[in-house]
């Protein structure tokens, strides 16, 4: 049984780990740098450690001085949240080394699916329909030569250790491939310390969707449908839906079937999300991540379930006590990142928050450590807050985004708030027609593409 947890994170998902603990009556523990001294889920804690200064690379990826936070307020348990340390498999290996319980799924599978070269192999012998592309790494400009003839272009190398959307370079012919594959691999071995790349069939108008998993110790699997995550900026997601407007129920109950079977076949545990492009009725996996998700909120809108504490509940070894016939649909769900930037620059805008007023009413959840006299810092992520906005179908709750962005008030900064209401205007997305592209173009183009 956990009953202290250590909360390795910051902002919008500390305070989500947090109100879980104290649902289930559990000790939580934050941890914080110096700049994070009046946060919220530093405010909220039973207990909270200083670690260190503002620099991310000194407090909350120091993993000597979370360890140390760990053992002297004796908690049971880390929970990494998202980014940060949560899909270090080092940390992973470590937190379990110094006798506690890593909340997320096993270094080896984090380890796995970190390399994406290795990853793709996996989830490809396990039956997941992958992107056509080179066999594993491209170590040469000559194999890459031969890997695009096969394949044809468009071609992308992507970094086998990437993240984040960075060391990703498009070859739209032979006389761009040379350029976009030396550029890759010196990108990759300066963003990840990995020089590795392989290729990729660049799809034109591919939809970003995501199944959710949840698997128990036990070999129990089930997986909660699927987010669609189109809406990015330079990879970037801005805005999620679930379900997809764009799959019908066959589609959906096929993808994750063949997830779910596969997940039990690598003896996946804890929660998951398998990363797929979908274009013209097929699936191509790209990468699955071994952590929360921030976008997890769609999810357990439509599915009434609390992934935090199903992570909590089976990393202290419960069975997940219910099957895929269980898991129940219901409406529609879609949450807006929240940025402090300016919406139309994207340049980023920390400060002091002076007003602040979230919406609320039936429907409505705001995941956000934001209040008023706050002063967002400059060290970190730019997303402040999260409004998930639940409907019993999608016009239902696209009508209560419009009804809620009008309400949210964050005086003091620039957010991102004007960018999503002017997405609710286009007619576009109020139709679910968009890919992953569809943004960029909205964006830049100021209106409809
Ligand atoms: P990262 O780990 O850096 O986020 P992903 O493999 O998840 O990398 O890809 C991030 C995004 O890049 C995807 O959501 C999609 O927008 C785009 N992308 C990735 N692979 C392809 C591909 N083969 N064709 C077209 N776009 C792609």
């Amino acid at each position: 049984m956990i009953e202290k947890v250590l909360i390795a994170n910051r902002g919008e998902i500390a305070l989500r780990i947090l109100r879980a603990c104290r649902e289930m009556g559990v000790q939580t523990v934050a941890v914080h740098s110096t700049a994070d001294a009046d946060a919220m889920h530093v405010r909220l804690a039973d207990e909270s450690i200083c670690i260190g200064p503002p620099a991310a690379k000194d407090s909350y990826l120091n993993t000597h001085a979370i360890l140390s936070a760990a053992t002297i307020s004796a908690a049971d348990a880390i929970h990494p949240g998202y980014g940060f340390l949560s899909e270090n498999a080092d940390f992973a290996a470590m937190v379990e080394e110094h006798g506690f319980t890593f909340i997320g799924p096993s270094p080896d599978h984090i380890r796995l699916m970190g390399d994406k070269i290795a990853a793709k192999k996996s989830v490809s012998d396990a039956g997941i329909p992958v992107v056509p592309g080179s066999d594993g790494e491209v170590i040469s400009l000559d194999e890459a030569r031969k890997a695009a003839e096969v394949t044809g272009f468009p071609v992308l190398i992507k970094a086998s250790a990437g993240g984040g959307g960075r060391g990703m370079k498009v070859a739209n012919s032979a006389a761009e491939l040379d350029e976009a594959y030396t550029t890759a691999r010196a990108e990759a071995q300066q963003f990840f310390g990995n020089g590795a790349v392989y290729m990729e069939k660049f799809l034109s108008r591919p939809r970003h969707i995501e199944v959710q998993v949840l698997a128990d110790h036990h070999g129990t699997v089930v997986h909660l449908g699927e987010r669609d995550c189109s809406l990015q900026r330079r990879h970037q997601k801005i805005l999620e839906e679930a379900p997809s407007p764009a799959l019908n129920n066959s589609e959906r109950e096929t993808i994750g079937a063949i997830v779910s079977d596969a997940m039990r076949k690598i003896g996946y545990r804890s929660v998951g999300t398998i990363e797929f492009l979908y274009e013209d009725g097929e699936f191509y996996f790209i990468e699955m991540n071994t952590r929360l998700q921030v976008e997890h909120p769609v999810t357990e809108m439509i599915c009434g379930l609390d992934l935090v504490r199903e992570m909590i509940r089976l990393a202290g070894g419960a069975p997940l006590g219910f099957t895929q016939d269980d898991v129940k649909f219901n409406g529609h769900a879609i949450e807006c990142r929240i940025n402090a930037e300016n919406p139309e620059t994207f340049a980023p805008s920390p400060g002091r928050i002076g007003d602040y007023h979230a919406p609320g009413g039936l429907g409505v959840r705001i995941d956000s450590a934001l209040y008023s006299g706050y002063s967002v810092p400059p060290h970190y992520d730019s997303m402040i807050a999260k409004l998930i906005v639940h409907g019993t179908n999608r016009n239902e709750c696209l009508m209560r985004l419009r009804r809620s962005l009008s309400e949210y008030v964050i005086d003091g900064i620039e957010t991102s708030i004007p960018l999503h209401q002017k997405l609710m205007s286009s007619a576009s997305f109020v139709n679910g027609e968009y890919d992953i592209h569809w943004l960029e173009a909205f964006v830049s183009d100021d209106g409809e593409p």
